[in-house]
């Protein structure tokens, strides 16, 4: 990319009213971030290449409703964000992904730090609304350190993304379409434990639900200190706080 060129030509969208520069080459959810102004996400990441699968960073850009993670920054856009229609459709996807899994959160290690219960809380959501699929998917505990609950697996391809284009590996994969996509591991068996992921990698730790759990640290960090105690879901850079979180490194 041509820093010089960006700096010498401003270019700005507007975000519910906000003019916001951007870069050549950034989408409309990074010229979102790097101004501090959140759009609701769950399977963006920084740094990953976007996804658009979750559909909660669905924004309307001149009237059409566009994934802002995966839509170019045009100079002029007017995109509304933050607006209660919006907010009401992504409460709506929330709920389908909760009856979708076996989201009983306070059994779950990831309650607390866990984005999609974050989500819920941030957009009011007080129950599922649609009937419970109540799937009977297989838990993987076969690896030393790490284990895999697919029944809360939002199949955001977080771990695919981050084992292959951080970790060098291929460890994740999600097979099947609609109502039997679910995740899977590349390796012999299909278990984890015959795969390449270690302990350090980043996709044993990027997952924003309590699919993918280091092992043996299950509920060292108390209710009232986890990541969303004491954040917000819509503060700027969480990732990082969030990673260290499971990473066991801010305590
Ligand atoms: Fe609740 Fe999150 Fe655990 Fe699902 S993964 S049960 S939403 S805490
Ligand atoms: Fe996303 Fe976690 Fe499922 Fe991987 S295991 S696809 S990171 S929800």
């Amino acid at each position: 990319m041509d820093e010089e060129a960006n700096t010498i030509t401003p270019k700005t969208i507007f975000i519910d009213g906000h003019e916001i520069p951007f870069k050549d080459g950034q989408t409309v959810m990074d010229a979102a971030l790097a101004a501090g102004i959140y759009i609701p996400h769950l399977c963006h990441h920084p740094g990953l290449t976007p996804h658009g699968s979750c559909m909660l960073c669905t924004v309307d850009i001149n009237n059409r409703s566009v994934s802002a993670c995966t839509t170019p920054a045009v100079a002029g856009q007017q995109i509304s964000n933050n607006t209660t229609a919006l907010n009401e459709v992504r409460k709506i996807i929330t709920q389908m992904l909760f009856i979708e899994g076996n989201h009983l959160c306070p059994s779950c290690e990831k309650t607390g730090n866990c984005t999609l219960q974050a989500m819920a809380y941030h957009l009011g959501m007080l129950d599922g609304h649609f009937p419970q699929f109540f799937p009977r998917r297989e838990v993987d505990a076969s690896h030393p350190t790490v284990m895999l609950d697919r029944d809360r697996c939002i199949l955001c391809e977080l771990c695919v993304r981050a084992s292959r284009e951080v970790d060098g590996k291929n460890v994740f994969a999600i097979a099947g379409r609609g109502i039997t996509a679910h995740l899977i591991v590349n390796s012999p068996s299909g278990k984890l434990a015959d795969s390449d992921l270690e302990t350090g990698d980043l996709a044993a730790h990027i997952c924003p639900v309590g699919a993918i759990l280091i092992k043996e640290h299950g509920y060292e960090v108390p209710i009232g200190r986890r990541t969303f105690d004491l954040h917000r879901v819509g503060e700027i850079g969480l990732e990082k706080v969030m990673l260290a979180k499971t990473r066991h490194t801010d305590e």
